[in-house]
């Protein structure tokens, strides 16, 4: 038989650790404008992913699980 919680966790302590998930993004500094922003999504200051400039209207949407 699976262990079983002993008491349910309050909504505060679900929602604190949901908050830090969502601070846990990875942030790189972009190699063309130097400003912080999401790894392997395109900068949102300048629109570059890798070394190339992208379209800003394709963006990629990241999705958290
Ligand atoms: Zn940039």
């Amino acid at each position: 038989m699976a262990a079983e919680p002993k008491r349910r966790h309050s909504q505060a302590r679900k929602r604190t650790r949901r908050a830090a998930i969502n601070l846990a993004v990875n942030l790189v500094n972009c190699k063309n404008c130097a400003k912080p922003m999401q790894s392997h999504t395109i900068c949102n200051a300048c629109g570059f992913y890798g070394n190339k400039e992208i379209n800003k209207s394709t963006k990629v949407q990241v999705t958290k699980a």
